[in-house]
């Protein structure tokens, strides 16, 4: 019955409106305009860039966050709820700890929690597509003049591969939402009164992209982006901007409730010299991708910015010529960075050469490579690699053939052996060479630095 009188009513309404014809036609929802789009992998990863958006909400500026998953493998030090039980919880931990700072535009994408440094196993278990749609339709929703995100690249450190997927999905929407022929049935205006495919929305070319690394070197990302003192009072919260950020992420129970119970237990003095000395009161630092409007590299995130939207605009690039020798190359991840770059114009993006992984002592390595054949005559091909002491090729080193015009995929395998000290949590990187011949002549050097750990991410 209350469904029926809530029904008339709207009839009743829609009536009236459409009777007056002077009625202006709908606009974007400018509740859902931000200045700010952060995307990030897990709840809790928004604690990378929470410093810096305390002080932008601060100087007046609206903020959204997309997440690309609920976070559903992390542990749990609350309750016995896992798996995606889990993640719901940490769906309301996150939308709870940016309520710390005042931001509820806040979406998730709904990819898989993947555990792996491979950013193209977390791509392909976030279903890729699916999730870029739902993220050029929050851009066109939200509008974002910048966009901030994971440096989308390997690395030594955590190197999550959901966290460089969130940073590959933020680049490509970045440079998608403003085109009105990718998904175009969201910037189509429904034709029928409550049309129920059609979405309305606008195309939108945010202004600027600017990532943060999830590597533990900082020193490549140096001087390629601005920097902000975290220590700086808010004028809105009277705390440091990473005091906000540490605030927010008390929120996160079910990853950190040993260490929020230790928090509670200190004073303010003794927190701030333990975070201190963990990092949180370091500087911030963000990397430029790329800005459409111009400005200096190191100049602060707002610089150019105004309020005027600006059309959208694609550079050209053109993929690597093609061979015409027989090659190896690193595969994988790797290779898909390096074309990425290229193709998002995106040629300024630090990256550690030769590239590098970090991995758990005990376990093996992986080498992917793709072996080109462009020439007009079936090759044989000599695998070889050259490892530390201790260190064993277990698979892929010896011949293979590879037919005229094919490429084919091929990989070394290695067995990593134990830290040579287990009290140490982690060894120098040492340098693996991978070789290859043919006929007696190099047609192929790969090198890779790997560092041993106690514990990693699976490759
Ligand atoms: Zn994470």
């Amino acid at each position: 019955m209350r469904s029926l009188l809530v029904c008339s009513l709207l009839f009743t309404l829609a009536t009236l409106a459409g009777s007056q014809d002077t009625k202006p036609l709908p606009t974007a929802d400018a509740r859902y305009k931000a200045d700010i789009l952060l995307v990030v992998a897990h709840p809790d990863d928004e604690g990378a860039a929470t410093a810096y958006l305390a002080r932008a909400l601060d100087e007046g500026k609206h903020v959204a966050v997309v997440f690309g998953t609920r976070g559903s493998s992390g542990g749990n030090e609350v309750g016995s709820e896992q798996a995606s039980a889990l993640g719901a919880i940490r769906e309301i931990e996150a939308r709870r700890a940016l309520g710390t700072l005042g931001i509820t535009n806040v979406w998730f994408l709904g990819g898989k929690d993947t555990a792996s440094q491979d950013v193209l196993q977390s791509l392909a278990n976030w279903e890729h597509g699916a999730a870029l749609e739902q993220l050029v339709r929050l851009v066109r929703l939200t509008r974002p003049e910048v966009v901030l995100t994971f440096l989308p690249g390997t690395f030594i450190g955590e190197d999550h591969g959901d966290h460089q997927a969130s940073g590959v999905l933020a680049t490509e929407a970045f440079d998608l939402a403003g085109d009105p022929t990718v998904f175009p049935s969201q910037v189509a205006a429904p034709l029928r009164r409550l049309e129920p495919y059609l979405e309305g929305l606008q195309p939108w070319q945010a202004k600027k992209i600017y990532y943060f690394p999830d590597a533990d070197r900082e020193d490549i990302f140096k001087g390629k982006g601005p920097e902000y003192s975290v220590k700086e009072i808010s004028k809105s919260s009277k705390k440091a901007y990473w005091r906000a950020s540490l605030d927010s992420f008390r929120l996160h129970e079910t990853q950190a409730k040993s260490f929020v119970d230790q928090l509670n237990k200190m004073d303010d003095a003794a927190i701030e010299k333990m975070m201190a000395a963990d990092g949180w009161t370091d500087v911030q630092r963000f990397v430029l991708g790329k800005s459409q409007v111009g400005g200096s590299v190191t100049g602060p995130v707002f610089e150019n910015i105004t309020a005027d939207a600006i059309p959208f605009r694609r550079d050209a690039f053109s993929a690597q010529a093609a061979g015409t020798e027989l090659s190896v190359e690193l595969a994988g991840p790797w290779n898909f960075y390096a074309e990425f770059r290229r193709a998002h114009g995106l040629e300024n993006l630090p990256h550690p050469e030769p590239p590098e992984v970090a991995l758990q002592a005990g376990s093996s390595l992986v080498i992917p490579l793709w072996v080109r054949n462009p020439t007009g005559a079936s090759r044989e091909v000599t695998l070889s690699a050259d490892v530390p002491a201790g260190w064993t090729v277990a698979n892929g080193a010896g011949k293979l053939v590879v037919a005229s015009k094919q490429t084919v995929p091929a990989r070394i395998e290695i067995n990593l052996p134990g830290l040579a000290d287990p009290k140490k949590t982690k060894e120098d990187a040492r340098e693996v060479t991978v070789r290859a011949e043919s006929k007696g002549a190099s047609v192929g050097v790969v090198k890779l630095r790997v560092e041993l750990r106690k514990r990693s991410l699976p490759e």
